[in-house]
């Protein structure tokens, strides 16, 4: 059974005017490695550790600015909202299709509330913490490109034309911001493009997008803007001693217009400064060390890398599956061709490499966590190939081979192919980023040991499940298997309305 929403009954949970105030029974272990009677031995310690979660309730009317909106995800997201405010449907050649949400978590996806008279319970996941409605979200931002949303979306070329005739009239006002231009960073075959970029200085650039939030805020009267960077991939910027590993030679390099500062890196500087979450998209070390240093003196919330779409998504749940079976990925190769402008940019091999990497580390958590299958250092070879092919335009084909050993030395091959709008993939992700970038801003806790409640540490892993190459702070693991993403993201905010993580155990019927 479905149930649109439900309140939290318990001693533990308190809902007043303003907030949900939670009391919270953290389970956990604690290891300790000692020698006793002469030889080490592991020891482990269950322990209980208290928290208190209050989230604020006042849901912001909240103002979402894209870099690289008139891009493939930028218009594709935003047409895909209006269309759903709207209530807009469109003439397939199967059928008449209406606008929905399907691909993202908070909106399309439900959580187990628990049992009732033998039969399962459950709800939206948005149902557990208030949230902002997609619906009400305000667009804006930057691109390169000057072109208004409404053409940027039949150049993007994924939605049907029935839909788009019915989205122009909303769109063709929309027209971006400029945007920060560095032909260093992106491909030399975007630079046609390039007709809308902000002049001056580095340190010019940044107050210029200082400004640009400070109207946007102003003229659409929203409470809280999130940033989200969906422009270009960008070749890896050098982190250099003295250059950008700081806050103050970060800092000190914009003041001398080092060039080695890439345009995400000053959107990021900006939002810092301006205390508005920003979210990278793309797989670029946008967050070279001063700028997450930055980020942390500030506290201000940073998250990415890299949207984890498609490929990847299916790799951290494929791999999590066969590693966590006992059998013994050895090969992963994995071909993609596409052909719209990301994949036009992803043509350079600077570009290429920055995806190449975030795309390379996204099953190391799952190998070395399986020492019965893999010797130390041990690792799959793991190869991955994109090529650029007008002619499919968004619609990407990804090609997967994963080879595995199984018993008794048998070899086990699984072959994937997926095609897809590449477009259609990232649209609801972007959503749930934003969203649940806002909703952790509201979010405050503390544990018994600690005095004052705080907010989530600025480097936001609660986004791991969106994306392919976790941002996580210094000293932090990185998980990428995607099912334990998705439970930590749940189950912090079963925590927040004062219910247990689900553990899956349904005692009641054993
Ligand atoms: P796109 O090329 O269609 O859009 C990017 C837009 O950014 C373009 O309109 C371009 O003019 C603009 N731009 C470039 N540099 C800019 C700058 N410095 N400032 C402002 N605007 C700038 O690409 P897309 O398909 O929308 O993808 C966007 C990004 O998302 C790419 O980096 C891509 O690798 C990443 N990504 C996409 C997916 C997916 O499934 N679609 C998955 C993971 C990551």
């Amino acid at each position: 059974m479905f149930i649109e929403k439900f309140k939290v009954e318990s001693p533990n949970v308190k809902y007043s005017e303003d907030e949900i105030e939670s009391v919270y029974n953290y389970e956990t272990t604690e290891l300790v490695h000692e020698n006793r009677n002469g030889s080490y031995q592991w020891i482990v310690k269950p322990k209980t550790v208290k928290y208190e979660f209050k989230t604020n309730t006042h849901v912001p009317k909240l103002g979402v600015m894209l870099v690289g909106w008139g891009g493939n995800n930028g218009s594709t997201l935003t047409g895909g909202v209006i269309a759903n405010r709207e209530g807009i449907s469109w003439a397939t050649k199967d059928k008449i299709q209406q606008a929905n949400y399907f691909g993202s978590l908070t909106q399309a996806s439900a959580i187990r509330v628990g049992s009732y008279q033998g039969e399962e319970i459950y709800a939206p996941f948005k149902s557990l913490l208030p949230m902002v409605n997609p619906d009400d979200i305000v667009f804006g931002g930057w691109d390169i490109s000057k072109m208004n949303l409404a053409d940027a979306m039949a150049r993007a070329k994924v939605f049907d034309i029935d839909l788009q005739k019915q989205l122009r009239p909303y769109m063709e006002s929309m027209v971006p911001l400029p945007g920060i231009y560095d032909q260093d960073f992106i491909a030399a075959n975007q630079e046609a493009r390039a007709d809308n970029v902000i002049k001056g200085t580095k340190k010019e650039q940044i107050q210029q997008i200082i400004k640009d939030i400070k109207e946007f805020k102003e003229q659409n009267k929203v409470d809280r803007v999130v940033v989200l960077w969906t422009a270009n991939t960008e070749r890896y910027s050098n982190v250099v001693v003295g250059l950008n590993d700081t806050m103050e030679n970060l800092m000190a390099s914009v003041d001398k217009n080092e060039s080695e500062i890439s345009p995400s890196t000053l959107f990021a500087i900006a939002c810092v400064m301006e205390n508005v979450p920003f979210i990278n998209g793309s797989p670029q070390n946008t967050f070279v060390p001063g700028l997450i240093d930055l980020a942390i003196s500030r506290n201000s919330l940073i998250g990415g890398d890299d949207f984890k779409s498609g490929q990847t998504k299916m790799k951290s749940v494929l791999v999590d599956f066969l590693v966590g079976a006992g059998i013994k990925p050895t090969s992963i190769v994995s071909y993609n061709h596409l052909g719209n402008n990301d994949g036009m940019n992803l043509s350079a091999p600077q570009t290429f490499r920055s995806k190449e990497i975030s795309k390379s580390n996204v099953v190391d958590d799952m190998v070395n966590s399986n020492a019965i299958l893999y010797e130390p250092g041990e690792h799959p070879d793991h190869v991955v190939v994109i090529k650029y092919v007008p002619y499919v335009g968004d619609s990407k084909r990804a090609m997967d081979e994963y080879t595995s050993e199984i018993f008794m030395g048998g070899k086990n091959t699984i072959v994937l192919h997926n095609t897809c709008e590449d477009s259609l993939l990232a649209a609801p992700i972007i959503l749930d980023l934003v969203l649940l970038a806002e909703l952790s801003t509201r979010i405050q806790f503390k544990s018994e040991a600690e005095g004052k409640f705080h907010s989530f540490h600025p480097v936001a892993t609660i986004l791991s499940y969106l994306t392919k190459a976790p941002l996580v702070p210094p000293g932090t693991p990185v998980v990428n298997a995607l099912s334990k993403q998705r439970a930590m993201l749940e189950n912090i905010m079963r925590a927040c309305v004062g219910l247990a993580p689900e553990n899956n155990m349904i005692l009641e019927y054993k």
